[in-house]
């Protein structure tokens, strides 16, 4: 698919010429057709931090309305909840980043997530859902979306049979993850489209918030919407929330007017972190992949691990695919700490966590700090261990969310808490 640019009103202009540029020159610079001028000669965009925009006078206004009427008029703003510069200069570095026609911003993922389905699912539709998907997207379809009528199938990651099986009449709709959580399941993209397009009107999404677009682009692929957490990778120093979905540009422009309406928008100088952040998206995740592969690698040699999960290693059920359509494997290593005689696996896994300096034990994952956390007590915690382990979850799980910080420093605090336990 032929990168395309976004002209200002938002409409993608598809005789633009292809944007070569690398991924790095990309995250500093977005789409280099694209540069804009800053009031004051400033090079970083400005944060408008304001809630509407004035007109000078009645024939402005009247100006602004009647171009608006014939599908124009988004050179200016109007009013906070329909646009700001800001947000707006975000959203088309992440669409040149995806190589897709536009972006919309979201003050997090679970509302890029929410907003999305919400607004492009019809009453009584149904959807097809990998089950290794984000525990929140799943609990928000079981319970909102089964109250419109909006019915959810989950299928096993990575049986494509079962995936192919469960589209009905109703379905609009075939969503994943990849990789996913905590496993790192990768989804084989090209099969998911083919499976869509054997039917007229099944759209594709793929979170892609462990990926990033410096390690997968999946609309290269035929999916129709990238979806992101941006308080993730993106934003990348866990001290911003934010979402983003990606596609293109008609899909978006429908998504941009619901925004106006559910309400969801991203603030000014959220917006300006994540710019900020994206800044040096390509250079944290080159060094997380590198560190991850490393860590991955050091922990499958090491006794006192059971098993290690990650698609950069040969191991990973998921490795060829990840291979083919990766172009890094990403900075999440999810692994099992191999149980003791005498100990709950739980106890020795958390004795394993505990031993370590580095990392802080918080959800999240993506920024330049290391974080490590049990998915039994961080995510899981109200569960029984036989209710983990029937959706998969293993007292002795780890989920290692690596930073930024050197490799042989992660090794040996890795080294130093294993000989702990
Ligand atoms: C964190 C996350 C989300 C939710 O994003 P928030 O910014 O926390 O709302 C959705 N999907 C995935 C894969 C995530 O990791």
């Amino acid at each position: 698919m032929p990168p395309t640019t976004i002209s200002s009103n938002g409409s993608a202009d598809q005789t633009a010429v292809a944007d070569p540029s690398g991924s790095s020159t990309q995250a500093v610079h977005g789409h280099l057709s694209q540069r804009v001028w800053q009031p004051h000669h400033a090079l970083t965009t400005p944060i408008t931090q304001t809630a509407t925009y004035t007109f000078k006078n009645t024939a402005d206004l009247c100006d602004f309305m009647e171009a608006k009427m014939w599908g124009g008029g988004q050179e200016r703003g109007e009013y906070g909840r329909y646009g700001n510069p800001t947000v707006r200069s975000v959203e088309k570095r992440i669409a040149a980043l995806e190589g897709g026609g536009d972006a919309l911003l979201f003050p997090t993922g679970m509302t890029a997530v929410t907003h999305t389905l919400l607004s492009i699912l019809p009453t009584g539709s149904h959807i097809v859902m990998t089950n290794d998907c984000y525990r929140k997207t799943r609990q928000f379809c079981n319970t909102f979306l089964t109250r419109l009528g909006i019915q959810t199938t989950q299928v096993p990651m990575g049986d494509y049979i079962a995936l192919a099986d469960a589209i009905r009449p109703q379905t609009r709709l075939i969503i994943s993850e990849s990789p996913t959580n905590p496993y790192l399941r990768v989804a084989d993209l090209e099969r998911v489209v083919a499976i869509a397009r054997q039917h007229k009107r099944i759209k594709t999404i793929i979170d892609s918030t462990f990926a990033t677009p410096i390690n997968q682009r999946p609309l290269e692929f035929g999916i129709d919407l990238v979806i992101h957490s941006g308080t993730k990778y993106l934003g990348g120093h866990n001290d911003v929330m934010a979402g983003v979905v990606v596609g293109d540009a008609g899909l978006l422009h429908a998504l941009r007017q619901s925004q106006g309406m559910l309400g969801g928008v991203a603030d000014p100088h959220a917006a300006w972190l994540v710019e900020r952040g994206l800044k040096t998206l390509a250079l944290r995740v080159r060094q997380q992949n590198a560190t991850a592969q490393t860590v991955a690698r050091f922990l499958e040699n090491h006794p006192r691990v059971a098993r290690v999960w990650y698609p950069g290693l040969p191991s990973h059920p998921d490795h060829d695919i990840a291979k083919a359509q990766m172009s890094g494997f990403g900075g999440v290593v999810s692994f099992e700490i191999a149980p003791l005689t005498g100990e709950e696996p739980a106890d020795t896994t958390a004795r394993f966590i505990d031993a370590m300096t580095i990392p802080y034990i918080a959800p999240s994952l993506g920024g330049v700090e290391s974080l490590i956390e049990q998915p039994a007590y961080m995510s899981f915690y109200e569960l029984s261990t036989e209710e983990r382990l029937s959706m998969g979850i293993k007292d002795n799980l780890v989920r290692f969310a690596i930073g930024i910080e050197d490799t042989a420093d992660i090794v040996s605090d890795l080294t130093q808490a294993l000989a702990k336990i």
